[in-house]
Parts: structure tokens; sequence; C-alpha cells
């Protein structure tokens, strides 16, 4: 596996992650171009919970939100705001780590579930609550134009914002083959669970093993992690469908039926806190690739996974492969309804103009635990985190 480090904006990037370079064959994409036009935020009602105490979650209260006496006394937060992200997690390190060609693409670019654990109780002890991407910027109608702007975050004294993502929940085939989870599933209660087959072969439903359900749990035992139940923002591609179902196989017999059970998982996750993002159709990088390419890509996600996702304004590069702001590309990406626009750094990054946003977003994955711990130490502990089932000498 090559290790591909680009410098894009004086800003190092990461090492190419995932789909594309595990591996993988993008199909060509063929869409048509549609009109383009500007997409409208999915707003998420929250229900008017009032939280005293932890308490399960049901189908009726599944987000918990502060009251607004509980916002009395809350501040406007001016510091900067971090965003990490990870992949699915690694369900069974025995199938990531078993020494074939994709071990050290897992140790690389992965994280365990042991460690996403850790991470998470050292966020929550470290004063990092959870808020969404939409908390903030506003889209407005200024003489006929769309302008993005600025929000004032407002937050409990002492806590600082945290925007965690997860790209490619796709669930693609060779993730099945490597220790991820196959797909998420509703249980009758409505809460998000996983599915996958066990090494062995065993059917496996799980709520502690993937980070949506693990999410879901650790939110409604300590509602004060999040502001208003947000959650993570999922950045899917479409090339092998989404959530571990095969909504790109249009002609498949079981294509309505997958698409259907899509939806459910999806409004469910919308419901709970999770909000989406497009991650490209084919994983392709939008800085390589011709105009073209890059037009016909994002209108192939917009024809086949906008009906699943619903609108979205956020656009996260593959690869973290973003392009210029001057570019026609750029220019193209915010007409075409994308105006929140995410790359990855080292360090916190958000940076507003008239019609679009720009965030940075650290990986939280085996090269930054091993590599980045000072940077990420006001985050968690790295050292501490670093599960002892990776493999030695990587
Ligand atoms: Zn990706």
């Amino acid at each position: 596996m090559k290790k591909m480090v680009k410098h894009v904006g004086g800003l190092l990037l990461l090492p190419a992650l995932l789909a594309g370079c595990v591996g993988l064959n993008q199909e060509g994409t063929s869409g048509t171009a549609n009109t383009v036009q500007p997409a409208v935020a999915a707003q998420v009602k929250n229900p008017a919970a009032q939280i005293t105490e932890p308490k399960q979650e049901t189908e009726k209260e599944a987000k918990p939100t502060q009251t607004e006496a509980q916002k009395g006394d809350w501040v406007a937060y001016k510091g900067p705001v971090e965003h990490i992200f990870f992949h699915p997690l690694i369900a069974y390190p025995e199938l990531a780590f078993d020494n074939d060609s994709m071990t050290k693409g897992y140790d690389d670019w992965f994280v365990t579930v042991k460690e996403f654990d850790h991470i998470l109780a050292d966020l929550y002890k470290n004063q990092y609550v959870l808020i969404s991407m939409d908390q903030l910027y506003e889209l407005k109608t200024v003489n006929g134009q769309k302008e993005l702007v600025k929000k004032q975050l407002m937050l409990p004294k002492n806590k600082k914002p945290l925007v965690l993502s997860v790209d490619d929940m796709n669930y693609y085939d060779y993730m099945l083959q490597n220790g991820n989870v196959y797909k998420l599933i509703l249980d009758d209660k409505g809460r998000v669970a996983t599915y996958s087959l066990t090494p062995k072969g065993e059917k496996h439903i799980a709520y502690d093993n993937e980070i949506v359900p693990i999410l879901d749990t650790f939110v409604s035992e300590h509602p004060d992690f999040s502001i208003d139940g947000a959650k993570g923002t999922i950045a899917l591609t479409g090339y092998q469908g989404v959530l571990g179902y095969r909504t790109n196989e249009l002609t498949s017999p079981a294509y309505e039926a997958e698409k259907a059970d899509a939806i459910k998982v999806i409004n469910r996750m919308k419901e709970t806190g999770w909000s989406f993002a497009s991650h490209g159709y084919g994983h392709r990088d939008a800085h390589k690739i011709s105009y073209k390419s890059l037009v016909e890509d994002t209108e192939r996600w917009k024809k086949e996974v906008k009906p699943l996702v619903g609108d979205t304004l956020i656009y996260i590069y593959p690869y973290g492969s973003r392009v210029d702001t001057d570019s026609d590309k750029y220019k193209y990406l915010v007409k075409a309804g994308f105006p929140v626009l995410c790359g990855v750094g080292p360090q916190p990054y958000l940076k507003y103009k008239s019609d679009s946003m720009m965030m940075d977003r650290r990986h939280i994955d085996g090269i930054a635990l091993k590599t980045q711990g000072d940077k990420l130490k006001g985050l968690f502990d790295s050292k501490e985190v670093i599960d002892s089932v990776r493999p030695k000498g990587n």
C-alpha cells in the first residue's frame, strides 16, 4: 500500500485515506448533469425533552436537549473549535490484524472499539461537548444571494466544543472482510445496532462495537456531553451503497428493500442527533481529478445518495484533498449546494467566506495515536489509548 502525503495550501494533509487506496476500484461516473440548485439545510427539530437525570433512550425521547432555563448562564464561546474524525471502528481485531495485505492500512487508519471508548471517556473528562456543524453557521438570503454567516456558539461555562465526524461509513466490501461490522440496523425499540458475521460466521447484533450505538448510549448516560443532543456527522460515498446497504445496485431485485431499510436507519439517526455529508460518490480526489469528473461525481452523489440522506450542506473531501478556494471546482461545489467544506489538518481551522465555510478536521487513527500524541494531548492521552492488540513494530 502506498502511503501518500501531500501538501495542499501549505497544510500537511494526511496520508491518503482508505477506500481509494486499499485496493478498491471506484466505478466510473455516468451521472448526467442536473440543474444545480443550492440545498437547504436539513433542520432536525429537537423534542423538548427536559433532562434532569440521565434516562434510557426511548422512541419518543431520543435526543436530549438542554432547556432554556439551563441555557440561561451559558457564555459566548470564542476559542478554537476542534473537529475530529474517525473511520468505522475495528470490531474484530483478529480480522483487521491478521497479517494480510490490509493489516498495515488498518493499523494506520482505523481505531479499535477499546481505543474509541477510551477516547470518549477522556474527551468527556476534558470538558468537551459535542456540537453539530450547523451550530456554527446560518444560511441567509441577502438580496437574492445565498450567504453563509457565522453563528455565535453559546456553551456552558468552561466547556469546549467538539465536532465529530465519521468517514466512509459505507461498509465497503473490503471492510466486511477486515474487521468492521457489516451494517447498521434498527432494533424493534428504534435503537441503532450493528449487524455482522463474526470471524466464525455467526450472526452478531451489537450495541457496543461501532461509533453510532456507542455514542448513542454514551450521550444517553451523559446528556451534558452534547449540546442539544448533537452527536456526529456521517460522511458517505455512494459507490458501494451506504451504511452497509447496497443502494448502488440500482437494477438489483433487492434494491427497493435495501433502499427502504437504509432510509429507516438514516431517518432514525437524524432524529437522534446525527447528520450526513457528501464524501463524493466514488471517493475521488477532488484536487486531482478534472473539473468535469468532479461535476459528474458530485451529480451522481446527488442523484443516488441524496435521496437517501436528504439535504446536506456539507462536503467532506475524500483523502482530505481540498481544492483552492479561488478555483472553479470550489465555486462549483458551493453552487452545487455544499457551502460547508471540510479538509484535514493538524489543528483546528475554521474560516468563513461570504458564501461558504471551510473547516479542517484532525484524523484520529493509528498514525495519529502513534505519532501525534503531543498535538492531541488536550483531547486525550494517546499513549494510554493505544490498544495492545495492534501489531508490534509497525
Ligand atoms: Zn474517505
